[in-house]
């Protein structure tokens, strides 16, 4: 029977003792390495016990996910105040709630976010790149000496960089060297393109992080028309697709979403306003946040957009900003209004962002972590029981009224329901 496989977009809580050596505000002990190695190993080991296919080391070393990389590029000498979220903006009695709270992102407008900003020449630099073999080093050894991860392909652990839109997103453009929009981003993606290839050639599956093509709409170019915006998008895809050029399509995925602050979010461009651009990024996945309160209908886009036939939708069927527990049974729903209109082989079940984007930011603790994990796996296996039709049926009596219900068999509400009917279909004498 088919399978739908499950994965998650990369970040993970990181243990609370590292944070402060993460984040920087602590220097690193000497046996920062071997501690590094081991929470690689315990993160890679709790993604298989939850039952999880595409897994990576939750991106433990990370401050965030796109410092690292901007870290490797020469060109940011100066200081620039970070984007703000025009959601927030509107609603400042919400964002008040955010006041003193650093992050890539001004969330508050009286708490003052400054990032590095370009001023020279972008380059991948040498130190750059020994800190990212570094990186890939350490996961792949890991990886690959781990009991567990036995009999996995490389290519089952996944790595990942911002694409080019997204390092521009949050560290600006002074445009005292490169004068226009369109000249930086060229230069960002003949930057990263060293980083992606590095990635790529140690077999590991490359993830492009996308948010400049959903959460740009509402930040960095909140002052652009839709249509504008359409045309920044398409320019930031060709830009990450020239320099995927030598990465096979298969062995590279992009996330992409509307941020993942806790927000209202009704500021988001509409999914169906971007996705035509979206699917021709060169990647055959494609991890898109999908089951919030603000994105959890627009899986119906796929009523009417093509997809082409290579692409692999990874739709997020547990949100990473809420602590309630989605149920299997609503994972499974989520992923079969996917199912029912690309094909079960063309579906996996993902998050819908990150559960830690930046260190110490923790929306949702790891204990409910790995049971929000362990529902997204449950319902992934009903729903690919569920599309071929090879659930069993019952009919429930309930005081004279009756429902179809599928078994969805190990959760326990499923199983109360079992029971339920059981014993009404003993008492009925059936
Ligand atoms: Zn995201």
């Amino acid at each position: 029977m088919a399978r739908i496989l499950c994965t998650h977009v990369g970040s993970l809580p990181r243990p609370a003792a590292m944070v402060p050596i993460v984040r920087g505000d602590e220097p690193e002990p000497a046996d920062w390495e071997s501690q590094l190695r081991s929470a690689t190993s315990d993160l890679l080991g709790k993604q298989i016990d939850a039952g999880l296919d595409v897994i990576n080391d939750g991106e433990l070393s990370r401050r965030d996910y796109v410092t690292a990389a901007r870290q490797r590029l020469s060109g940011f000498g100066t200081k620039a105040k970070s984007v703000s979220a025009s959601d927030l903006e509107e609603s400042p009695e919400f964002a008040a709630r955010f006041k003193g709270r650093k992050g890539l992102l001004t969330l508050e407008k009286e708490t003052l976010i400054e990032n590095p900003a370009c001023d020279g020449e972008v380059t991948y630099t040498g130190d750059g790149l020994k800190s990212l073999e570094s990186e890939i080093e350490r996961v792949i050894a890991v990886f690959r000496g781990h009991a567990k991860c036995n009999g996995r392909e490389t290519d089952s652990c996944f790595f990942s960089s911002p694409s080019p839109g997204t390092i521009m997103t949050f560290f600006p453009n002074s445009g005292s060297y490169y004068k226009t929009h369109e000249e930086y981003i060229r230069a960002l993606g003949k930057a990263m393109k060293t980083e992606y290839e590095r990635i790529a050639a140690s077999g590991l599956m490359l993830q492009v992080d996308c948010p400049d093509l959903a959460m740009g709409r509402h930040t960095a170019f909140k002052h652009q028309t839709t249509e504008e915006f359409r045309d920044t998008a398409a320019l930031h895809v060709k830009v990450m697709n020239e320099a995927l050029e030598n990465i096979p399509a298969d062995k590279c995925r992009i996330h992409v979403c509307w941020g993942n602050y806790p927000g209202p979010h009704d500021c988001d461009v509409p999914l169906k306003d971007v996705a035509d651009i979206i699917l021709t990024a060169k990647p055959r996945f494609i991890s898109l946040e999908a089951c919030n309160p603000g994105h959890a209908h627009e899986w119906e886009v796929f009523q009417t957009t093509k997809m082409p036939e290579d692409k692999v939708l990874l739709p997020g069927v547990l949100d990473t900003t809420t602590c309630h527990i989605e149920h299997p049974r609503l994972v499974a729903q989520r992923l079969l209004n996917y199912v029912r209109l690309v094909g079960i082989e063309r579906v996996q079940a993902c998050t819908d962002c990150g559960f830690s984007t930046a260190a110490g930011a923790v929306n949702v603790p790891e204990e409910l972590v790995w049971k929000k994990m362990r529902s997204m796996v449950e319902g992934a296996a009903i729903a690919a029981r569920e599309a071929v039709g090879g659930s069993p049926s019952k009919r429930i009596f309930f005081e004279g009224s009756c429902l179809e219900q599928k078994c969805s068999g190990g959760y326990a509400q499923s199983k109360n329901a079992e029971e339920v009917a059981a014993k009404s279909e003993k008492a009925k004498g059936l």
